[in-house]
């Protein structure tokens, strides 16, 4: 962790990237975490996106700079470039769609190849107001969440279920354990 003396007006900056297979709500978790906002409809723009958000911790301006992959993953697989420099993954699945809860070794798998750090991964089991249709259990998330080391949390950017409280576990987790100070 970055650190001094006279560390009154520090701030850190970590990058957080979500991914997960089209249409499990990643765009839709960074505008409700980020903006308050909900869209019925995914967006029709490709292209990498970015929201800085910050938070307080200990006194500190703790930003995070959150990348949301823009559909890329509709195409191709996403470029190093999102992952370069990220300390924080969210992996999210549609706990209402299996075929998105089966994707996430590959995540995972591809996480592993482009970032070198394990610290702050949280899978993430979103849409959770769909309890109608659920396709995934609770406990099938958070065992594949303990074989792989993940903190686990089942969200809904719809109704802004469990959305703030995801990412400032993981923000506060890379903050405790690895931090980048900006000048
Ligand atoms: P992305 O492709 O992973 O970025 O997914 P989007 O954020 O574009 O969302 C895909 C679709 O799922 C959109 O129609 C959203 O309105 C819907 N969606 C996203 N999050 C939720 C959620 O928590 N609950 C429900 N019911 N729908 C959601």
């Amino acid at each position: 962790m970055a650190s001094s003396s006279d560390d009154e007006g520090e701030e850190y900056l970590f990058k957080i990237v979500i991914i997960g297979d089209s249409a499990v709500g990643k765009s839709n978790l960074l505008s409700r975490y980020a903006r308050n906002e909900f869209n019925m409809h995914s967006k029709a723009t490709i292209g990498v996106e970015f929201q800085t958000q910050s938070l307080e911790i200990d006194g500190k301006e703790v930003k995070a700079q959150i990348w949301d992959t823009a559909g890329q993953e509709r195409f191709r697989a996403v470029t190093s470039a999102y992952y370069r420099g990220a300390f924080v993954a969210l992996v999210v699945y549609d706990i209402s769609r299996r075929s998105t809860f089966d994707s996430i070794p590959r995540w995972l798998d591809e996480l592993k190849t482009h970032s070198d750090t394990t610290v702050g991964r949280m899978l993430v089991g979103n849409k959770c107001d769909l309890e109608n249709i659920r396709d995934v259990s609770v406990e099938e998330g958070k065992s594949l969440a303990e074989e792989e080391g993940l903190f686990f949390m089942e969200t809904s950017a719809l109704d802004s279920t469990n959305v703030k409280k995801a990412f400032e576990i993981v923000i506060r987790e890379i903050y405790n354990n690895v931090s980048r100070k900006v000048l």
